[in-house]
């Protein structure tokens, strides 16, 4: 647990025009702990990894990746430093096979051979693990809209990483497909990855997150167990409203 955050932020601020999407943030993830991250829609957390991942510049403040400032850093150089990030807007390459897009990570990434037949078997083990094991030969377009979240997922994936972060992958499942990308999360949990679940979905949060962050029109409004943000006052009043406090209250369990 001790040792320099895999990652950390200090006083990470991001203005859009008049808006800031991000303010303020000051935070840290210990090496293999999960950190949630929920908040309503616009309170910046895509902004957010999208400081940490180099897409966006920050306006005031850093980002520590292992203690180093890469905030000078590309997106692929940061990507190199193994930090990998889903989009909420799933990008796929149209002309490639589902099992080529994967590919294309390992090819390039960290351990990439630039041969193509070893980047294309390490493909489908990473297509298994997400789920799309027969997938492999088909198009992007033709995936569902779970399917195309998933290889977002095994995009991410396919650049071993040691930090993860997943920007609502979940979004558009239904509760059962929602358990394998839970089990999945565990297990690279387990394997020592450090990960950053935005997820809306509150018992995805709950299965996987040792810490949750909660932001609020771009400021942090707390951290705490998942148990400790869950019962916080300001936390149901901004993000779960009330009719999440009255079910709360009547004992009904979940969210
Ligand atoms: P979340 O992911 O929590 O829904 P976002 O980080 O996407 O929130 O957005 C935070 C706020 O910043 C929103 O008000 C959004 O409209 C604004 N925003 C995000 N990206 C941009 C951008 N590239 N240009 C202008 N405004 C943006
Ligand atoms: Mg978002």
């Amino acid at each position: 647990m001790s040792g320099t955050p895999v990652l950390a932020t200090q006083g990470l601020t991001r203005r859009f025009g008049g808006l800031v999407a991000v303010n303020d943030v000051t935070m840290s993830v210990p090496k293999g702990q999960t950190l949630g991250v929920i908040g309503p829609n616009g309170s910046g957390k895509s902004t957010f990894i999208n400081l940490v991942t180099g897409h966006l510049r920050p306006t005031k403040g850093s980002v520590l990746i292992d203690g180093k400032d890469p905030t000078d850093a590309k997106p692929w150089v940061i990507a190199g430093a193994r930090v990998a990030r889903t989009f909420q807007i799933v990008k796929p390459f149209r002309g490639m096979s589902v099992r080529e897009n994967v590919a294309v990570g390992i090819l390039y990434g960290p351990e990439g051979t630039g041969r193509m037949a070893p980047a294309l078997r390490a493909a489908d083990e990473v297509l298994g693990e997400v789920g799309l094991g027969g997938s492999g030969d088909k198009a992007p377009g033709e995936l569902s809209v779970a399917d195309a979240r998933r290889l977002e997922f095994a995009k991410a994936l396919a650049l071993r990483p040691r930090l993860l972060m997943l920007d609502e992958v979940m979004a558009g499942l239904r509760p059962a497909e929602i358990e394998p990308s839970l089990a999945l999360i565990n297990t690279l949990k387990a394997g020592g990855m450090t990960i950053i679940v935005v997820e809306h979905v509150m018992k995805a949060i709950l299965a996987v997150s040792d810490q949750v962050m909660v932001l609020n029109q771009g400021t942090l409004l707390m951290t705490g167990s998942p148990r400790e943000v869950l019962s916080d006052p300001r936390v149901i009043e901004a993000y779960l409203g009330q009719k999440y406090a009255q079910r709360q209250a009547g004992g009904e369990a979940g969210a």
